[in-house]
């Protein structure tokens, strides 16, 4: 029957759905009708492929029109995916109960889920954090701001350039770009997009909200300050317009006040570990290069948290170590106590596996979107807050005793939910069931009358039934009369005078009496008025909540710092790792140093050969020039390297036997190509300009990883380009610097450059089979057993055989006429070009060396032996 009503007014509903999608038209509109989210057109085209859910049409008039639907109670899934593809999602609800006006039902859009802004908690991923990235630029530069709806954490900053603001966005991996209308396809934005490694979605926001001077009235009066200068924000025109954007689209989208949105600060540039996108992307810090997944990243291996809110933290961490010395001790000290306190550990995991997420549910609140489970949710959290600063107090370490200022700031809120919300509150917030029995007199009175209306309705039945001797009477309901007695024809004599009549049936009579007219009373307005209250001491207690907001942001913040570090700890603890020593020294010596993720990988602890890494630019060693076959574990070591400095930085203990580490300002990688090649551009070209950035933004305190500099070329081309970057690195730069690669060629810089040293990793030859040693020993590689290693890769024998012969002439230094190394030639197939035609370079530049022997050293020889 709903249906044919709703045919019948399809017209005018029609016409609504259009003038709302009118208004929203980069959304998807879910339409609200009865008990489902209609899509319409376009819209239910693109979403029921998506979801996977049946494209059917409406008829209008002589069209059809494609439509789709999903159920209102299991929405939130759909708009997740629906999100997570990047697409806006408009929720169009009705506003009005139907049949309470003329015409259709109001209905207007409530909020618009995009994929930086997302409040709910079925949406949102636990672990990670959920941000918008406001950008705008000018001929000066770039603004940005950062804004977390679910948290309301908000930064702003500005950028010189493009390659500095996305090292500041990609530390938090925003999910949606803002940029001012018509800019969506903006050279900027493409550019900017192709820098991050999760390109984020694009949206567009009034470009007159970006205004500078707007922007920062916006702000004042949202924050009620007199001036952006609380903010750090008075010079910054730029980060001031990003903010104010990014505040306004939170606003128009979430239609809120956004009260959770309390502080604003400036993200400084410098204060920590600065790693550019592509390095941070290189070394796996947040995600591995396979799959993207945490799974093979060094935040997957250290990330032994228990709390959302710890997870987050440590991914901010490990995105973004710290550059200031009394920080990371601070960290280091408590590391140190939790790693040496196993019980401690276990105690303090057990309390904070029962912490939710503080700072979301905060912020749902806040919003005016939660309900008596995020109450109920937040009361538990609080609850546990004071077993934790029971066990924090205990410590010695200043920074885990600063944890129980915050997080004993709350009890009282915590008594007060505790009393006053039930166990298992309802989802919605109009039905009642949502305060404790006992909490308040009033709603206790109402709920007995509601529950026990019944038994007082039977009570009344009973009694009338002796008084009148009718054994057939009965108390009914409906509608029109509410409740009344109903006496059968046959009866009728022994009605009591003091009965009413009502109505006449066919078979019956109907009359109230004024006690049960006053009963009908009471109990059908007592669960009306419980429902009433209810909400009333819902809001009572929700406005509680958001004035305690900035505590609990406090209590949510240590949580996570305290839930961080002892993550570090029991990494520590279960992996074998040690105290760096961080100073403020240029050096980084590693003593049996391990690569955390190869080392986890590889299963049994033991089958990771250590290695001992030392630099020093201020004595004899700051550019180690690494040799050694493909396969052999070059990048494995200059990566531990690496990341052994970053989580050093982090706070964290480090896998080796002993580390002292000078602080570091950058850490910049150039490592294989593969990731970029979806960019479009040539791997060389990728190469040369990350290249070119290391060496225009180094310095003295950076540690630098270059794989293979010069391989995207021929290969004098890149002999020259590998040898004259390694040359300014030593001369003019003087950062520290691992320089791997297979030109040997570049062995002979040790001889002209002091702070130049070789290094390779050994292997051993056994009956014409390599054996990878994975040891670093002195010296360079006097061989590259490129053709041992493409055997093992199932390179088939004949050439396999054919590549040994070549090899054999190269290398036995025969010369032709133009003082070329002389190859076999072999008569070429099908018309192809010889070696001699252009080739021959490719091969000139092989080195001359002895073919005979193992391919040690003496040197080596006797580092080996000491194996
Ligand atoms: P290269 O850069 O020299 O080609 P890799 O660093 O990629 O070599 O190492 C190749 C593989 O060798 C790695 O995937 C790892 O499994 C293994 N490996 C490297 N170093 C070690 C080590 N120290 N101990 C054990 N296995 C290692």
């Amino acid at each position: 029957a709903a249906g044919a009503r709703e045919i019948a007014s399809l017209t005018p509903m029609m016409r609504q759905y259009m003038e709302v999608k009118a208004l929203h038209p980069d959304s998807l509109l879910f339409f609200r009708l009865g008990d489902f989210y209609e899509m319409f057109f376009e819209d239910a085209v693109k979403a029921s492929e998506i979801l996977q859910i049946t494209l059917t049409a409406r008829a209008k008039g002589a069209d059809k029109v494609p439509m789709c639907g999903v159920p209102y109670h299991a929405a939130r899934r759909y708009i997740g995916r629906l999100v997570s593809e990047g697409l806006k999602v408009a929720i169009c609800e009705q506003v009005e109960e139907p049949g309470s006006g003329p015409g259709i039902v109001r209905r207007e859009v409530t909020r618009v889920i995009t994929p930086g802004m997302v409040l709910d908690e079925e949406v949102l991923e636990p672990q990670a954090s959920n941000f918008l990235a406001a950008v705008c630029w000018n001929d000066k530069g770039w603004g940005a701001a950062l804004l977390e709806a679910s948290t309301g954490e908000f930064l702003a900053l500005e950028a010189p350039g493009i390659a500095e603001l996305a090292e500041a966005l990609s530390r938090v991996e925003p999910r949606e770009l803002l940029v001012a209308d018509g800019k969506r396809d903006a050279p900027e934005v493409t550019q900017l997009c192709a820098r991050l490694v999760r390109a984020p979605a694009v949206a567009e926001g009034e470009a007159a909200s970006f205004e500078p001077t707007r922007a920062a009235g916006f702000l004042r009066s949202h924050f009620a300050v007199q001036s952006l200068s609380a903010f750090g924000l008075e010079d910054a025109p730029l980060a001031a317009g990003a903010a104010g954007a990014a505040l306004r689209y939170l606003k128009d989208t979430q239609k809120t006040a956004a009260a959770h949105v309390d502080r604003l600060s400036r993200q400084e540039r410098g204060g920590s570990l600065l790693m550019d996108e592509s390095s941070r992307a290189n070394l796996e810090v947040l995600r591995s290069l396979r799959d993207g997944g945490r799974k093979g990243s060094l935040l997957g291996v250290l990330d032994k948290t228990v709390t959302s809110l710890g997870a987050r933290k440590l991914a901010r961490w490990l995105a973004s170590p710290l550059g200031s010395l009394p920080e990371i001790h601070a960290r280091l000290d408590a590391v140190e106590e939790l790693s040496g306190r196993s019980v401690w550990r276990e105690e303090l995991a057990g309390i904070l596996k029962e912490v939710g997420d503080l700072e979301r549910l905060c912020g749902r609140l806040s919003l005016g979107a939660g309900n008596a489970r995020d109450l109920r949710a937040l009361g538990l959290s609080l609850a546990q807050l004071p077993r934790v600063v029971a066990v924090l107090a205990r410590c010695e370490s200043p920074l885990l005793k600063s944890l129980t200022g915050p997080l004993g700031a709350l009890p009282e809120l915590a008594a007060l939910l505790a009393r006053a919300v039930a166990d298992e509150p309802p989802v919605t917030l109009k039905e009642g069931g949502m305060i404790r029995a006992g909490f308040h007199a009033e709603l206790d009175k109402l709920v007995a009358l509601s529950t026990s209306g019944k038994d007082l309705l039977l009570q009344i039945e009973q009694r009338e039934k002796e008084r009148t001797g009718i054994s057939s009477l009965k108390v009914r309901y409906n509608k029109v009369f509410g409740y009344y007695l109903e006496v059968t024809k046959s009866n009728l004599d022994r009605v009591p005078r003091d009965y009413i009549r009502k109505q006449t049936t066919v078979n019956a009579e109907r009359f109230v009496t004024p006690e049960l007219k006053e009963y009908e009373e009471q109990v059908l307005t007592a669960e009306e008025r419980r429902c009433a209250l209810e909400l009333q001491l819902f809001e009572e207690l929700r406005t509680q909540v958001v004035a305690a907001a900035p505590r609990i942001r406090s209590a949510a913040e240590a949580v996570a710092t305290g839930d961080a570090l002892l993550s570090f700890a029991r990494c520590a603890a279960e992996y074998g790792y040690t105290r760096p020593e961080v100073d403020a020294s240029e050096a980084l010596s590693i003593t049996g140093g391990r690569h955390p993720v190869v080392e986890r990988m590889l299963g049994a602890s033991d089958s990771f050969v250590p290695n001992d890494v030392r630099l020093d630019p201020s004595e004899d060693a700051q550019l180690l020039v690494i040799t050694g076959p493909n396969m052999a574990g070059k990048s494995t070591v200059m990566r531990q390297v690496a990341l052994t400095a970053l989580m050093a930085q982090a706070g964290s203990f480090v896998p080796a036997k002993a580390a002292r580490i000078g602080l570091c300002d950058r850490i910049f990688t150039r490592v294989g190509a593969a990731d970029n090649l979806a960019r479009g551009q040539s791997t060389f070209m990728v190469e040369m300009t990350e290249t070119s950035h290391i060496l225009h933004h180094a310095t003295r305190k950076s540690l630098i990883i270059l794989d293979e500099i010069g391989r995207g070329t021929s290969t004098f081309d890149g002999l020259s380009i590998a040898w004259a970057v390694a040359e300014h690195l030593h001369d003019t730069v003087g950062a520290r610097a691992l320089f791997a690669t297979h030109y040997h060629e570049l062995v002979d810089l040790a001889r002209e450059r002091p702070r130049v040293k070789n290094l390779c990793i050994a292997v051993k030859e056994q009956n014409g089979k390599v054996i990878f040693l994975r040891k670093l020993v002195p010296g360079g590689a006097s061989r590259s057993y490129g053709i041992e290693v493409a055997k093992l890769a199932g390179l088939p024998p004949e050439v396999v055989g054919r590549a040994r012969e070549l090899l054999q002439n190269l290398e036995s230094g025969e010369l032709d006429d133009a003082g070329r190394p002389r190859v076999a030639v072999r008569q070429p197939q099908g018309g192809r070009r010889g070696p001699s035609s252009g080739q021959l370079g490719l091969f000139g530049a092989e080195p001359a060396a002895p073919s005979q022997g193992p391919g040690v050293t003496p040197g080596q020889q006797k580092a080996l032996e000491a194996l």
